[in-house]
């Protein structure tokens, strides 16, 4: 048997006709830059999420640097997030001049620890900024009170939760700002770059609208010191035709996610995800955890299954962050969590029987 991770063909082949005839249309509009297909993403983007405002823009690492923007994080500022996550989450803050200080995560969940919150907070924290990992949102409620308690911002990164709940409330309307990410392997891919920030607050929605178009305020009117940060009408269109059948791709991957669930929930050697019950996961991955990850992979692999590890080094031991101080130690849980991990194929394709080869081979 030969699997794919994240079968971005079979999907293309699903939604072929309606995708090349959005993608035809453009091409023929020449409506390349902010087209009309952008404010019709943006207007379903807000329906689906229930965010009052949803800004596109033109990837999940500059949604991070507009919400920072946008809340004026800059030089000094100090700003909380977790080393266990992709680099752009880090590497925003200290684009912007401010400083990332981490916080290690939860044993279950992955995501942030809220009890180890409060100890980092200084004079000069502005904002905490959890990470939905995998797909499921932080535990925002202790969140959200540790901010207002501490006059702080929340931005969530969701670049892998894109339609995840907290309470029956999407991840996209739960904080100061929420942004996601539409690379092509998220839950939700466009065919190319693109990402989206989310928020409540009209001053904020408008101030991000005109930081993504280099800070104008009127054509060639400059307010802010801003960024070429649009998303190309090309990819609005795809994700116009894809966030239709979306409600049904998040359904079929909590379904192969609980069917994997099923099937491994009976081996020892093997730390399933964990979904806490206030949450629904967007399922970007399924993320086990073992003691013999290389031996494993390698084994996986020559049987004929992918495997992806999110993220073998925690950003705390990166070169780029040596200058921040940290040492091996400081975030025990995040360490053996990033030696540990291992993704299987998760997409909303996976078939039954490639759900019983796979967890054969995990013997
Ligand atoms: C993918 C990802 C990003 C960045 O998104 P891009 O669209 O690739 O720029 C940021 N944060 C997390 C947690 C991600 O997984």
């Amino acid at each position: 048997m030969k699997i794919d991770f994240a079968n971005l063909q079979y999907q293309h082949e699903l939604y072929k006709e309606e995708i090349e005839n959005a993608i035809l249309q453009v091409a023929r509009n020449c409506n390349f830059i902010m087209g009309n297909e952008v404010q019709e993403l943006e207007k379903s983007l807000e329906e689906f999420t229930s965010a009052k405002y949803a800004v596109s823009c033109s990837n999940g690492t500059d949604a991070l640097l507009l919400a920072m923007m946008a809340l004026d994080i800059k030089p000094g500022d100090e700003v909380i997030t977790t080393p266990f996550t992709f680099i752009a989450t880090a590497e925003t803050i200290a684009f912007l001049g401010a400083t990332p200080v981490f916080v290690d995560i939860d044993e279950k969940t992955y995501n942030i620890d809220p009890n180890k919150i409060e100890e980092k907070i200084t004079p000069k924290t502005k904002a905490i900024i959890p990470v939905s990992i995998y797909g499921q949102p932080a535990d925002m409620d202790k969140i959200s009170e540790i901010a207002k308690k501490h006059n702080l911002k929340v931005i969530i990164d969701g670049a892998q939760s894109f339609g995840s709940t907290y309470n029956g409330i999407t991840d996209s309307a739960l904080a100061d700002i929420s942004t996601t990410s539409f690379f092509p392997a998220k839950p939700l891919g466009c065919y190319g770059d693109g990402g989206a920030v989310f928020t409540n607050d009209e001053n904020l929605a408008n101030k991000m609208k005109s930081l993504r178009l280099h800070g104008q305020s009127k054509r060639y009117h400059h307010k802010y010191i801003g960024m070429g940060g649009r998303l190309d009408t090309m990819q609005s269109a795809i994700l116009n035709v894809k966030l239709k059948y979306y409600p049904k791709d998040l359904a079929k991957r909590a379904e192969v996610a609980s069917k994997y669930t099923k099937a491994l929930e009976n081996k020892s050697n093997i730390v399933l995800p964990y979904v806490d019950k206030k949450t629904t996961s967007a399922w970007a991955q399924y993320s086990i955890r073992v003691k013999n990850r290389d031996e494993l992979q390698e084994k996986l692999k020559l049987a004929g299954i992918p495997t992806a590890v999110h993220y073998p080094m925690p950003l705390h031991l990166q070169e780029c962050f040596i200058y921040l101080g940290y040492k091996k130690g400081d975030f025990p849980i995040s360490e053996i969590v990033s030696e540990e991990i291992m993704s299987l194929p998760m997409n909303p394709y996976v078939t039954d029987e490639e759900i019983e080869y796979i967890c054969e081979n995990l013997g």
